[in-house]
């Protein structure tokens, strides 16, 4: 995970590229082992970190996919903004919790559907992430980013990261979760963010706090190639 001049630290994954369409085709031949059925662990646990006392709040979960803690935070009483390319992710995610929704076009994107729960507290916009604004999905009191960050080409990370930071309120949280590994031996996604490059992407806007970092070393990481997995957990508070 080290070595090299800085900035040559993500190895080859600098330049690789995962379209929109081979995501889709991920959905479509139900290759989503990124999906945790049963939620992530370090959001049960850092959930009073995200929501800092706080109640009736906005989350945004960016590349959401069919993430159950959309579902959590609902329940809890939070209002849920999603997003993700895959229309198909999106009606699994109601159909496996069993909540009736309702589809309308977005008038500002062309060709994006926004599907929402009928009880209203969850809205998941069918799109890229890039054609997202605050005019049209409003700023945030906080963001779960799983699966999120990790999986923008690491091309677009600078883009990704302004966008979110015009997303968010003044104050609001933001939970970050990354991986790590030696990224000249698995092309991604999802791909190595390291530290510094954190601080690169948000370090003008939040304080930044390493929480965890957490062994998730399996026989499917040692199948990609790797001798160790590491997630590692940040919170990011936006003070400007
Ligand atoms: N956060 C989810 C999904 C992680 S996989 C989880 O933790 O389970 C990344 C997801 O991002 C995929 O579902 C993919 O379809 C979606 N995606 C990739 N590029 C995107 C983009 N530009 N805009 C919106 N969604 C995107």
């Amino acid at each position: 995970a080290s070595g090299g001049p800085a900035g040559a630290d993500i190895g080859s994954q600098k330049d690789r590229v995962v379209t929109e369409e081979e995501w889709l085709q991920k959905w479509e031949m139900g290759n989503i082992g990124f999906h945790k059925e049963q939620g992530h662990p370090l959001l049960r646990k850092y959930l009073d970190v995200l929501l800092n006392g706080r109640s009736g709040l906005r989350i945004f979960f960016p590349l959401c996919g069919k993430a159950v803690e959309m579902k959590w935070l609902a329940d809890m009483g939070h209002s849920v903004v999603g997003v993700e390319v895959s229309e198909q992710a999106l009606k699994e995610f109601f159909a496996e919790h069993g909540l009736s929704y309702c589809e309308e076009p977005v008038p500002e994107i062309s060709g994006a559907k926004k599907l929402q729960s009928t009880s209203g507290n969850i809205s998941l916009y069918c799109c890229s992430i890039y054609d997202l604004s605050s005019s049209i999905v409003g700023k945030f009191d906080g963001v779960w980013d799983r699966g999120a960050l990790v999986a923008v080409n690491p091309c677009d990370r600078q883009r990704y990261a302004s966008l979110m930071t015009i997303l968010m309120k003044k104050n609001s949280s933001y939970l970050l979760v990354t991986v790590s590994y030696d990224p000249n031996k698995h092309k991604g996604p999802p791909f190595y963010v390291p530290e510094s490059e954190i601080k690169t992407l948000f370090g003008n806007h939040c304080e930044i706090k390493c929480l965890q970092k957490v062994d998730d070393f399996s026989d499917k990481h040692r199948q990609w190639g790797l001798d160790y997995f590491l997630e590692v957990l940040y919170i990011l508070k936006f003070v400007a």
